[in-house]
């Protein structure tokens, strides 16, 4: 650090202010974490200079002995961890995972079904301004306007009446646990893969805290920075009758060179995730957003569905008067960081929205327990509620952040 401090004052006082920032508030928001001091030292090492297209053994380029090891060890630890057939660790992102997945399976033009956008799906399962909305002739499935619960009985109806070839389940804002041997029923009862997107729990099975979509799947995409606690990027399980077209899709059809850096680091992620610390960590990350999820509801937040199975909430702020975004904003005046929602059946525009969602990796890593979610949960209230007293949750916020300080050095 002192070196690029040295050579590059400006960048290096954006990384400073980055972890001030950091350090400085509560940070809420379901899909990040904190990585460990080993994976930044993988992210930022030497790795990051090297060209290696192609696989393990299969490259295009010279000198990738050593690269290769990074790289079988990402694949070996995945498919252990996961109990998977075969695994794929070069999609730069959950988006690029999605989208080697679909030319996996897929044609242009052809029918996938999966969940609504503003139920919970994710912009890749069919969203008219992403490539999976124009490519692809897609029906969405939602929750039901009673329970806020995915319908599964309108997911078998869809599949029946539209004949998908591929179903997705998954999604970025659905608190509750899906039903894997529902989905694999109706994807087998029409001919249809089955793909299940788990970029958020991902963490959270690895770590053995709730049931995997693996032995149900197909296909199982994810991303690796959000409960998984790993770098930023994604990756693909698949079975072993889809490898071949897997690896194809991601490499040469999707990416180029690999970015050897965070393979790297996503090994030591995984390897991360198989000590019994992180499956006590992934069973914190719920017990706290479950305390978290209660102490708002105390306050008459409702959560969506009643509550959480998972790391994230999503939290409907009508009986608040206030909506999300004003929400957000009042939260980072207070020193707490989380984003708007669009909650099912949303009245107002995904730039207004009457929800926020929030998670609690970040505050879990940190060493948060239920006690102190309990109290972030009544500040949270008091930010939205009580804009005149943002000073003073900001205080309380402080006095939380000083006993759990994320990143003790400078990295
Ligand atoms: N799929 C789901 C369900 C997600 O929630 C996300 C990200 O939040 C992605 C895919 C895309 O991941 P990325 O942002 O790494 O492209």
């Amino acid at each position: 650090f002192g070196q690029l401090r040295r050579q590059d004052p400006e960048i290096a006082q954006i990384l400073l202010d980055e972890l001030e920032r950091v350090r400085g508030g509560i940070q809420l928001i379901a899909s990040e974490n904190f990585t460990s001091p080993a994976v930044l030292a993988a992210l930022g090492s030497t790795l990051t200079n090297k060209y290696a297209e192609g696989y393990p053994g299969r490259r295009y380029y010279g000198g990738c002995e050593v690269v290769d090891r990074a790289e079988r060890l990402a694949v070996e630890r995945a498919r252990e961890l996961f109990g998977a057939d075969h695994a794929n660790v070069q999609p730069h992102s959950g988006a690029s995972a999605n989208l080697a997945a679909y030319a996996a399976l897929l044609q242009p033009g052809d029918t996938m079904l999966a969940m609504a956008l503003p139920h919970g799906g994710h912009l890749t399962h069919g969203s008219k301004v992403n490539f999976s909305g124009r490519w692809f002739d897609v029906v969405s499935y939602g929750v039901r306007r009673d329970t806020e619960l995915i319908d599964y009985d309108e997911v078998r109806d869809l599949a029946l009446r539209h004949r998908p070839k591929l179903i997705v389940c998954g999604a970025t804002a659905y608190p509750r646990l899906i039903e894997y041997t529902a989905f694999r029923g109706i994807a087998d009862e029409v001919g249809a893969w089955l793909l299940a997107d788990m970029a958020h729990p991902i963490g959270l099975m690895a770590g053995g805290a709730i049931p995997s979509a693996v032995p149900y799947a197909d296909v199982v995409t994810f991303t690796t920075h959000k409960a998984l606690r790993g770098p930023r990027g994604g990756a693909i399980l698949c079975t072993e009758e889809l490898a071949g077209r897997i690896d194809r899709a991601v490499f040469p059809f999707v990416q180029g060179g690999p970015l050897m850096h965070a393979v790297a680091a996503k090994a030591v992620a995984f390897g991360e995730a198989m000590r019994p610390e992180f499956a006590d960590y992934t069973r914190r990350v719920i017990a706290n957003a479950k305390a978290l999820t209660d102490a708002l509801a105390v306050d008459g937040m409702r959560a969506v569905s009643g509550g959480t199975d998972t790391h994230l909430a999503l939290i409907d702020l009508r009986a608040t008067g206030v909506s999300g975004a004003e929400a957000e904003r009042r939260c980072a005046a207070a020193g707490i960081t989380l984003n708007r929602n669009v909650i099912p059946y949303d009245p107002e525009p995904a730039a207004v929205t009457s929800g926020i969602r929030v998670g609690t990796p970040c505050v879990t890593t940190q060493g948060m327990d239920t006690e102190e979610l309990k109290e972030v949960g009544a500040l949270v209230n008091r930010a939205v509620r009580q804009p005149g007293r943002a000073r003073e949750v900001r205080e309380r916020v402080s006095a939380l952040l000083a006993i759990h300080r994320p990143y003790l050095s400078e990295y």
